[in-house]
């Protein structure tokens, strides 16, 4: 009788001990869960007009909107990873600020600046995506030393690099070079992944150019892409990849040509949807290679 007790007791025991144990292994993968998902450091993706950004943060779930300022966050999951869309504005000024107030209150993994542009390079058409292994500031230059009267040339200008050192930019003639921000490897490789689901046009890399001005003058357009390099230019990838860089955050420019004046490209506010498509396929390519590491 005792023996028999014995045993139903110790069979109770075990039960018990495998019941609390399996409650434990329960919620400690539940608290790895969610300090996982606490410690997943969102992906931007930042489009300056609501056509640049608005197609893109419809893709995302559960989205919730914030504003800093005039600049709008969607901020959402894809895939269940943490993403967010950034509607910056245009221009420099802009996509700077959007950019430091972004990484200041979200700490992101990485940055997209995405977004139409005009095309540099002849052989480039409207629909085609530049990937921007550099991007550079075409604001930033240099005019000549001339006299009253000696008048205005601005094919001698010289490109100025405001980074070079934090001493005189005008002074130093180690400041006469363009400033190139590198497109980040990882970012680039999941873009040349995911090259071939763009079927509007060709995917190329590319030297992405930037300044709060429209070119519309040919000439200047190819005195650019001799001196610079220049695929295309647009209003904001320089801006957010100094800051990107400032905060050593990896960052990549993605541009559609949204009209080129070198071969006749007259706009198309379409690419801008269609370039959103090709971003979207980039940052699920991103969060698998994010997610296995
Ligand atoms: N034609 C457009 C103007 C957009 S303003 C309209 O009327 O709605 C400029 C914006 O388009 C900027 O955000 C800039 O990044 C981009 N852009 C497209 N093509 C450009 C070009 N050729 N030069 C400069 N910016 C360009």
């Amino acid at each position: 009788m005792r023996n028999i007790l014995l045993k139903k007791y110790s069979i109770v025991g075990i039960i018990t001990l495998l019941l609390v144990s399996m409650v434990a292994a329960c919620s400690s993968t539940l608290k790895n869960e969610t300090e996982e998902k606490k410690a997943q450091r969102p992906i931007m993706v930042q489009g300056p007009m609501p056509i640049e950004a608005e197609h893109f943060a419809k893709k995302l779930e559960d989205v919730k909107e914030e504003k800093s300022g005039d600049f709008v966050f969607y901020k959402g999951t894809l895939d269940g990873y943490p993403v967010i869309v950034a509607k910056t504005g245009k221009g420099m000024e802009n996509t700077a600020a959007a950019t430091a107030v972004a990484i200041e209150k979200y700490n992101p993994i990485a940055i997209i600046n995405q977004g139409t542009s005009g095309g540099h390079d002849p052989s480039l058409n409207v629909f085609d995506i530049v990937l921007g292994q550099k991007t550079v500031n075409l604001g930033s230059l240099k005019t000549a030393d001339k006299a009253e009267n000696q008048g205005i040339d601005p094919t001698i200008w010289k490109p100025m690099d405001l980074m070079a050192s934090e001493g005189s930019a005008g002074e130093d003639p180690n400041a006469e070079k363009p400033r190139f921000y590198e497109g980040d490897k990882d970012l680039l490789a999941a873009a040349h992944a995911v090259k071939e689901t763009y079927t509007k046009g060709k995917v190329v890399d590319g030297t992405i150019g930037s300044a709060d001005v429209w070119n519309n003058e040919v000439d200047r357009i190819k005195w650019f892409h001799t001196k610079y390099g220049t695929s295309v230019e647009e209003m904001e990838g320089a801006a957010a990849a100094q800051i990107a860089k400032a905060y050593d955050v990896p960052f990549l420019g993605i541009r559609v040509l949204s009209n080129n004046k070198v071969n006749g490209g007259t706009y198309n506010p379409n690419t801008a949807t269609a370039n959103q498509g090709y971003v979207y396929e980039v940052v699920k390519q991103y969060i698998s290679t994010v997610s296995s590491k």
